[in-house]
């Protein structure tokens, strides 16, 4: 068995560091062509695709619609055409819930837009794309939190997260016919900015602490599963979830 993704583009939002550039990374090896998403790692994005070959970069905040419909089209028009779309950008938008606020709206807004809103809109046009060429797949990565929930200061998180397993799913049921897969990874703590903040509050022991596994996740440990799933061997599996939290939640 092996994957061979040589012919087939891929967009990855949130390429700019931690668990998008790693798949980004393992996309090229595989041998497709990558549009590397990015917001404010200008730097970082430029390093990474000096190791992708054939690579193309695109800027876009996916707070604002009108860019993330920009960021599409482009990328569409730079390589003739998408396979393959990995939703990865996020973020973890801490509220406390006693805040009375306008902080309260504004991480909800927040939270929501980039991780649900976005998301739902590159699948609308990846949807709308695919079914004009015979197909694509779609891979959203989702969370542990959309099944387990989060903390109380992070219930935006956990909401816009289970929004987006429950979208990967519909998308799957929906379009199939026409050739659209859609799955979901639902990674758990791992090694990147996004976990960093509470590795530096309470230590990395407090982290493993969780899993049933003696270390904690690495980003390429979610990036090997998207490339399996990008390459075609699991599309019967569409619509499902891989958990990728060594072991801290079976469901
Ligand atoms: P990360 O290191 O914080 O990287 C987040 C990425 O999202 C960056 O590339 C960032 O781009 C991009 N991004 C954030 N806000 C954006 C915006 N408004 N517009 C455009 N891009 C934006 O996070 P990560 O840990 O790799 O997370 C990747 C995915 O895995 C996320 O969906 C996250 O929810 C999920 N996840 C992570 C963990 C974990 O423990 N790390 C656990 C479960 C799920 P710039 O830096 O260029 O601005």
């Amino acid at each position: 068995m092996h994957i061979d993704l040589n012919g087939k583009s891929a967009l990855v939002t949130g390429a700019s560091r931690g668990i998008g550039a790693a798949i980004a990374l393992r996309l090229g090896e595989a041998g497709a062509r990558v549009g590397l998403h990015y917001r404010s790692g200008e730097t970082e994005v430029k390093d990474l695709a000096q190791r992708v070959p054939g690579s193309q970069i695109f800027r876009a905040d996916l707070e604002d619609m009108q860019e993330v419909r920009n960021l599409f089209d482009d990328a569409v028009a730079a390589f003739g055409g998408l396979d393959i779309v990995v939703n990865n950008a996020g973020v973890a938008v801490r509220v406390d819930e006693t805040e009375t606020g306008r902080a309260w709206e504004e991480a909800w807004d927040t939270t929501l837009n980039v991780n649900l809103k976005s998301v739902t809109l590159l699948c609308r046009l990846a949807v709308q794309h695919f079914t004009t060429r015979g197909g694509g797949r779609i891979i959203n990565i989702s969370s542990r939190a959309a099944f387990r929930g989060d903390t109380k200061e992070y219930m935006d998180y956990a909401a816009s997260k289970g929004g987006v397993v429950a979208l990967t799913r519909s998308i799957a049921r929906a379009f199939g016919r026409q050739g659209v897969l859609a799955f979901n990874v639902a990674p758990g703590w791992t090694r990147t900015a996004m976990a960093q903040d509470v590795i530096d509050e309470h230590g990395e022991q407090y982290v493993v602490d969780d899993l049933a596994l003696n270390t904690l996740t690495e980003p390429d440990d979610v990036a090997t599963i998207v490339t399996f799933l990008a390459s075609g061997l699991a599309d019967h599996a569409t619509g499902s979830t891989i958990d990728v939290n060594a072991g801290s939640y079976v469901h």
